[in-house]
């Protein structure tokens, strides 16, 4: 029987999906009988894609590449998400838990740095199994959490044993853009309690190379004409965070054209809304983190009906929900 290093604590009980409160909707749905909630999923992994990813943080890709594993469903939905296809469409394969396992360790063949999950909250259960059976086989990189802020703290405690850095994206600390743009007035509350509860367990560790071992990373997404809610998050972040975590502040925002008709800001960051953001970081003085260039066009959105939804530069696919595994497994 494996046993667990000192680097994962036992976790509280393993989460189930039924009565299903996985995520703060508590939306009690019986996902065992085959009801769905608000996330719209079942009760086995859906996945859209694993790439070795090389747009993320610098410490999360080296010159290895970030192992990315894109689930679909998602339990926020953002009227602009960039994957609405896997997040909202339900583009995406089941798999299984041995299934999983076997693209962890294809993505670690592959040379990844580490496992990034991407929007893993409504299967919290299959991921704690996946991950725990992926370590058994020789899974031996630090697994990423990458989501949108939106957990409970009852999750973050039980999933304390399978993750080994957080990397939650602080969307806006306003209960009327959060109710406006994903219908969760206590966004708020509740991503800041989560944050905390991340910061807590997991204190910034590097390994020798440079690369994050443990830890959080906090981004933020600037909603263009919104600069007062990045003001507000950013100063929590000051308060809060400093020292303790490291900002990534993305300015990446694209209207959606296939979610037009959502709320939701209709145009890209400009410029000079931009030199008004560079001159707020100044004034803060966040520290070490990562502050991204104004990001002109939307051709980079992703496309996850092609092979490699991203371009050849930025991923290289491993496993596609079309065509499974997709490169060479060693
Ligand atoms: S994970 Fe899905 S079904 Fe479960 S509480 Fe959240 S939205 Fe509802």
């Amino acid at each position: 029987m494996p046993t667990q290093s000192p680097a994962h604590p036992p976790s509280p009980e393993p989460p189930g999906y039924e009565p299903c409160r996985l995520c703060p909707r508590l939306c009690d749905a019986q996902r065992e009988s085959g009801a769905a909630g608000f996330c719209g999923q079942g009760n086995r992994l859906r996945l859209a894609l694993a790439s070795l990813h090389f747009g993320e943080e610098p410490p999360l890709v080296g010159n290895r590449g970030s192992g990315t594993i894109f689930f679909s469903g998602c339990t926020l939905r953002c009227a602009f998400c960039q994957n609405f296809q896997i997040s909202q469409q339900g583009l995406g394969r089941e798999v299984g838990t041995a299934e999983f396992a076997a693209i962890c360790l294809a993505l670690q063949t592959a040379g990844a740095a580490n496992i990034n999950l991407v929007t893993g909250t409504q299967f919290i259960p299959g991921i704690i199994a996946g991950i725990a059976a992926a370590r058994a086989a020789g899974l031996a990189l630090p697994v990423l959490w990458n989501g949108s802020g939106y957990e409970r703290v009852e999750m973050v405690a039980a999933l304390r044993g399978t993750i080994d850095v957080w990397l939650p994206d602080l969307k806006t600390l306003d209960r009327e853009t959060a109710r406006r743009y994903f219908a969760a007035p206590d966004y708020p509350e509740v991503a800041t309690a989560a944050i905390l509860a991340m910061a807590e367990a997991h204190p910034l560790e590097y390994d020798a190379a440079g690369l994050l071992r443990r830890g959080v990373i906090l981004r933020h997404l600037v909603l263009p004409g919104q600069l007062a809610d990045s003001r507000a998050v950013l100063t929590w972040f000051s308060r809060h965070l400093a020292g303790r975590a490291l900002p990534s502040i993305m300015t990446q925002y694209t209207p959606i054209a296939a979610l037009a008709g959502r709320p939701a800001p209709k145009d890209a960051l400009g410029q000079a809304e931009y030199e008004d953001l560079v001159a707020l970081i100044d004034e803060l003085g966040l520290g070490e983190g990562f502050y991204q260039e104004l990001v002109p066009g939307s051709d980079w959105l992703p496309d996850f009906c092609r092979p490699n939804p991203f371009s050849s530069e930025l991923a290289r696919t491993v496993w596609h929900h079309a065509g499974g595994f997709v490169a060479k497994q060693g």
